[in-house]
C-alpha cells in the first residue's frame, strides 16, 4: 500500500470544511483499487469560526482525518508549508478547502504520476467568475515574471498538485521566510504535467484575498524570484548620464553662438521633481529588498502550532 497526503489549508472555512470532505471521499473506491490509502491533513491557518470544531467532528468518525492548527493566521503560504511538513505520504496533492481545486481531478492526476512525472500540476484557462480588472493584473504580472525572472511561474497555476515525495522534500528544503509556493515549485524544477481545467467557483463562504491584498502578494512575487528590479536605478542612472552630457554640450555650443541670457526655472522644477522622484522610486525598490533581507535575517519560524491532533 502507499499513502496519500492530501493538505487543505483553512482559514475561516467551516461551511467547506465537511463539502470538502463528502466530495474528496467520492473518490475512496478509485483509491482503494489502486492500493492507495489516504490522510487529510486540514491545516487551520488561526480561523476565527468553527473550522476547528468541524475538523474534531469529522475526525472522530474518519480516523484519516488530521489536524495542524495555527496560534494565529500565519498566511496560506505557511500552512503549505506546514501540511507537507506533517505529511507522510510517499504522495501529496495540495487542495484548496472552498472545492476550486475539483477532487473528480485526482484519478486523471494519479495516471499522469503513472505516466512518470514527479509532479502534476493545474491551471484554469479561464477566469470566469472573478472581475475583469483582477484578470487583467493578474494577466500583467505573469507577462512582467516572465520577463524578469528565471523561474518558471505559469499563467493561471493553481495550489492544486500532486507530487512524489522527492518534490515535496525538494520544496522543503527551501527554507525561506518569505515563501512564494508558485515560484517555489518551479525553482525545483522536476518533470511536470500541466492540466487544464475550467475555472469553479468557490462553493461557501468569501475568498480571503482582495485586490490590495492580491496587490502586495505580487511585490512579494517579484522580489522572491527576481533581482531585475535593482537593476532599474543603474540602468536610470546611466540613461540620465548621457542625457545630461547631451545637454551640456548643447547648452554650451548655444550659448557661444547666441550668448543665451538665464531663463527656465519652471522647466528647471520639473526636471529636479522628475529625477527626485526616480531616486525615491529607485530607493523604495531598495527598500523593498532590504526588508525581505530583514525578514529572513531574523530567521523566524514559519508558523507557530497551537493544537496537533
Ligand atoms: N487560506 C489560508 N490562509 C489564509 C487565506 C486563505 O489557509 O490566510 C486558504 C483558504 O481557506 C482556502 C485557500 O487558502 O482553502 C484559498 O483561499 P481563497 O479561496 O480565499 O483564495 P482564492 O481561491 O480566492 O484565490
Ligand atoms: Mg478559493
Amino acid at each position: 500500500m502507499s499513502l496519500l497526503s492530501v493538505v487543505v489549508p483553512c482559514y475561516n472555512e467551516e461551511e467547506n470544511v465537511s463539502l470538502f470532505y463528502e466530495e474528496l471521499t467520492k473518490n475512496d473506491s478509485f483509491f482503494k483499487e489502486k492500493g492507495i490509502d489516504v490522510e487529510i491533513l486540514y491545516i487551520d491557518d488561526g480561523s476565527m469560526d468553527g473550522t476547528v470544531a468541524e475538523v474534531k467532528n469529522l475526525r472522530e468518525s474518519d480516523g484519516r482525518v488530521h489536524l495542524v492548527s495555527f496560534s494565529r493566521n500565519f498566511g496560506k503560504e505557511a500552512a503549505i508549508y506546514a501540511g507537507l511538513e506533517h505529511s507522510r505520504g510517499d504522495y501529496v496533492v495540495l487542495m484548496d478547502s472552498d472545492l476550486q481545486d475539483p477532487p473528480s481531478l485526482l484519478p486523471e492526476m494519479f495516471s499522469c504520476l503513472e505516466q512518470g512525472y514527479d509532479s502534476v500540476a493545474t491551471r484554469r484557462v479561464s477566469r470566469k467568475g472573478e472581475p475583469p480588472i483582477r484578470s487583467f493584473f493578474a494577466r500583467m504580472f505573469y507577462k512582467l515574471m516572465k520577463k524578469i525572472s528565471k523561474t518558471e511561474i505559469m499563467d493561471g497555476a493553481r495550489d492544486y498538485r500532486l507530487m512524489t515525495r522527492q518534490v515535496v522534500n525538494a520544496i522543503l528544503s527551501m527554507q525561506e521566510y518569505n515563501r512564494f509556493t508558485k515560484g517555489i515549485f518551479g525553482w525545483v524544477g522536476f518533470r511536470t504535467k500541466w492540466l487544464e481545467y475550467e475555472n469553479v467557483e468557490r462553493a461557501r463562504g468569501e475568498t480571503k484575498w482582495n485586490f490590495w491584498k492580491l496587490f502586495l502578494y505580487s511585490l512579494d512575487g517579484i522580489t522572491a524570484f527576481s533581482t531585475v528590479p535593482l537593476m532599474i536605478a543603474a540602468v536610470a542612472g546611466v540613461l540620465f548620464c548621457l542625457l545630461a552630457f547631451v545637454m551640456i554640450i548643447f547648452i554650451i555650443v548655444r550659448k557661444l553662438i547666441f550668448g543665451d541670457p538665464v531663463s527656465g526655472w519652471p522647466s528647471l522644477v520639473c526636471i529636479m521633481l522628475f529625477l527626485s522622484g526616480i531616486q525615491f522610486f529607485c530607493t523604495g525598490i531598495l527598500g523593498q529588498y532590504l526588508a525581505k533581507t530583514y525578514m529572513e535575517v531574523k530567521k523566524r519560524p514559519i508558523y507557530l502550532v497551537k493544537e496537533k491532533l
